[in-house]
């Protein structure tokens, strides 16, 4: 499995864009950047974007993609796949004919080039012979996360997460973490009120994991206390974690167990 990292920040600065994960060139995770990364060719590989939740940083790349690919002639609807409550927000503050044209109706009601479709935990969803499961993790708004299992291969991904202790039982062994810390340990009161975590309280939740996965990348860092959750990262001596960096591209391989 492929992962390209597209953009992993929490805050966007110069070479730092908000997150958005490519898997196998076909599925997004998040669309924090798309069309500021990607070649018009590599967007139009992109079939099916799933989406954790509806804050600006996790949807602010669709505007100009859809765009770009209604420009194009695109003939084939992309998905756009999250929970229900995140599809209504984005449909109806985003695409409402008021910020942004509504592209579930462009360039006509019988072939958009947007498909909105909702997932649920639970019943697992079959994108061809990839399998995609969600997680209700804590956040501020309604948010997902997700399990992308292909050929073997398991990549469990959650961005903006407060503590969400229940969840860890419930997703197997991944190959391969993506999970998010937003703030230093002294901002540790607001990373709970806003839903994030600290070095301190990831460590916390993969503590709860029954195994850790060989690979735990780090993401959704805010840039401007960046050193400092560096540090903070290292000194939790966990030697599978990488913090990740745009633009970095990842073979994800099946651990044997
Ligand atoms: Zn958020
Ligand atoms: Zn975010």
């Amino acid at each position: 499995m492929k992962l390209n990292i597209l953009g992993c920040g929490g805050s966007e600065s110069p070479d730092i864009h908000p997150p958005a994960f490519l898997v196998d060139d076909f599925l997004l995770l998040d669309a924090g950047v798309i069309s500021a990364v990607l070649s018009p060719e590599a967007q139009q590989k992109i079939t099916h974007i799933l989406i954790s939740h509806a804050h600006h940083d996790h949807v602010r790349g669709l505007p100009s993609f859809f765009d770009n690919l209604i420009v194009a002639g695109q003939q084939k609807a992309v998905q756009v796949i999250a929970g229900e409550e995140t599809l209504r927000a984005v449909s109806e503050h985003l695409f409402n004919d008021a910020i942004w044209p509504d592209f579930s109706r462009l360039p006509s009601i019988e072939r958009p080039v947007l498909s909105w479709r909702s997932i649920e935990p639970g019943p697992d969803l079959h994108l061809g012979d990839y399998v995609i499961s969600a997680f209700v993790v804590n956040h501020s708004v309604p948010t997902l996360a997700f399990r992308i299992q292909h050929q073997g291969v398991s990549l469990f991904y959650a961005s903006d997460m407060g503590p969400t202790p229940s969840l860890w039982r419930q997703i197997g062994q991944p190959d391969a973490l993506i999970i998010e810390v937003s703030f230093p340990n002294q901002l540790e009161d607001l990373a709970l009120k806003t839903g994030h975590l600290t070095p301190i309280l990831m460590a916390a939740e993969l503590a709860l994991l029954p195994q850790r996965p060989p690979q735990i990348f780090v993401t959704h860092l805010k840039t401007f206390h960046a050193e400092k959750i560096l540090e903070e990262i290292r000194g939790l001596n966990i030697p599978e974690l990488t913090i990740l960096q745009d633009g970095q591209q990842f073979n994800l391989r099946a651990n044997p167990r």
